[in-house]
């Protein structure tokens, strides 16, 4: 049972939950308890492969709400990429998440999120229709990881000329079930088609629409596997483990406390951010100031009023004292962020993307006074993707690899239409018939 982080009493079953995303009163769904995982569990990680580890912790974290054999598959489906733990320097490692289809750990999120809509679904008599505006990488990795899953479309929207054309190319080129609308407008304007269109009464008389926003409770949970995997890859699982997460809306960070409070040892989590720094400056200074976001050359991590702190403010009584026992933040310029991605270069070999560098950073001022530990920092996204930004760093070509090579080369194909309600319900109402 999960509960609204604006209303502890509230009690909402696992379904509900990932099929409202939100809840109705505004807050963000959180589970009652914390199911820790055996000691048997831990001695033996070391032998499961990714899918069987992410599968116990599924299933334990579930508690039924889903059979073992449809969760497995869930699972199976969902992990279809890697999450190597790549050692940097000797207690450095890079938890490389950028293995999936869009090259970013959304994808994780995404993938998983789709199967089990689909799942939660299956019964249904109406398709469901997730209805997405993006101003570029949720969109993709929303995209690729509803691709092909039956009994579900999806519909995004983006605003024309707004976005990079490697993220153009990601969201316009996979067909399918997925259809993507160019709006002659900007990211606002496709935000508030979106929130009309939930409002339509016509729509949703004739409509079965969903949004796979980043808050849901299905794309957290499987981003706790990645945790436990890092752990299991670990050469002396002995040695005190600390985590650096590059964090924008901090669900990547909720995740690892979620995979902690199940028993994963952690030493200690540090919260990295670009000059977007509201909540190391909640940890230095005891004052939460949201505001709005800077930019920065780390953009996925540009944000002024992270959503997922409703979270952490539940997860620890609101109490400061019980944030800082387990985070550490540090937050850094685009100045730093470029010379972090150099000296790393220069001295390991190893090419960071801007948000991987921005946590490397925060790993690295944490371990120079903490030494003897594993210090492991999440890779969030391949540097191709900021490829402009890298390769101006470090003076030299970074390949595009080949996920991204294939979808640069194919047809762009998207429905060009003005900004507004109408034109949207007139795509949707339309899509039905051939349903
Ligand atoms: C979204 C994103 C982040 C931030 O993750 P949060 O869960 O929002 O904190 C970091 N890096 C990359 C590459 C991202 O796309």
């Amino acid at each position: 049972m999960f509960y609204s982080t604006n209303n502890p009493k509230s009690k909402t079953s696992f379904s509900e939950a990932v099929l409202q995303g939100i809840a109705p009163d505004g807050g963000l769904f959180m589970p009652y308890s914390f199911p820790v995982l055996s000691k048997e569990f831990f001695a033996s990680v070391h032998r499961l492969s990714f899918r069987e580890m992410s599968f116990e912790v599924a299933r334990t974290f579930l508690g039924g709400a889903i059979s073992d054999p449809d969760l497995e598959k869930i699972v199976d489906e969902a992990l279809e990429m890697d999450a190597p733990l790549v050692k940097v320097s000797p207690s450095v490692y890079a938890l490389e998440l950028f293995h999936g289809p869009t090259l970013a750990f959304k994808d994780f999120g995404a993938r998983f999120l789709a199967r089990t809509m689909a799942y939660l679904t299956r019964n249904s008599e109406r398709e469901i229709t997730v209805l997405v505006a993006t101003s570029g990488d949720t969109g993709s990795a929303v995209a690729q990881g509803f691709y092909g899953v039956p009994g579900v479309k999806v519909c995004l929207l983006y605003p024309s000329g707004k976005v990079s054309h490697i993220q153009e190319q990601q969201l316009t080129t996979l067909g399918g079930n997925i259809t993507t609308l160019e709006v002659e407008g900007t990211f606002d304007d496709c935000q508030r088609m979106v929130k009309e269109a939930f409002a339509d009464r016509e729509l949703a008389s004739k409509k079965q629409l969903t949004s796979a926003n980043s808050i849901n409770i299905a794309r957290l949970l499987p981003q706790m596997f990645y945790y436990f995997y890092a752990y299991s890859q670990l050469e002396d699982r002995q040695r005190p483990l600390v985590f650096s997460v590059p964090s924008g809306n901090f669900g990547n960070l909720t995740a690892g406390l979620f995979a902690w409070k199940m028993g994963l040892p952690v030493k200690r989590f540090i919260a990295a951010t670009n000059r977007n720094d509201v909540v190391p400056e909640y940890l230095k200074e005891g004052r939460y100031r949201a505001r709005p976001s800077e930019s920065t050359i780390s953009n996925a991590m540009d944000v002024g009023a992270p959503s997922n702190f409703a979270r952490m403010v539940a997860l620890f009584n609101n109490e400061l004292a019980a944030f800082r026992a387990i985070i550490s933040g540090y937050s850094f310029t685009d100045e730093e962020t470029r010379a972090c991605i150099r000296d790393v270069y220069d001295r390991q070999g190893y090419v960071l993307d801007p948000h991987g560098a921005v946590a490397f950073a925060g790993l690295r001022s944490y371990m120079e006074e903490n030494r003897e530990l594993n210090g492991v920092f999440l890779e969030t996204a391949h540097p191709a993707k900021f490829r402009d930004t890298v390769e101006e760093i470090l003076q030299m070509e970074i390949p595009v690899p080949g996920p991204l090579a294939i979808c640069l080369d194919k047809p762009k194909k998207s429905i060009r239409i003005k900004s507004g309600l109408e034109e949207l319900k007139e795509v949707l109402l339309a899509s039905g018939e051939n349903a």
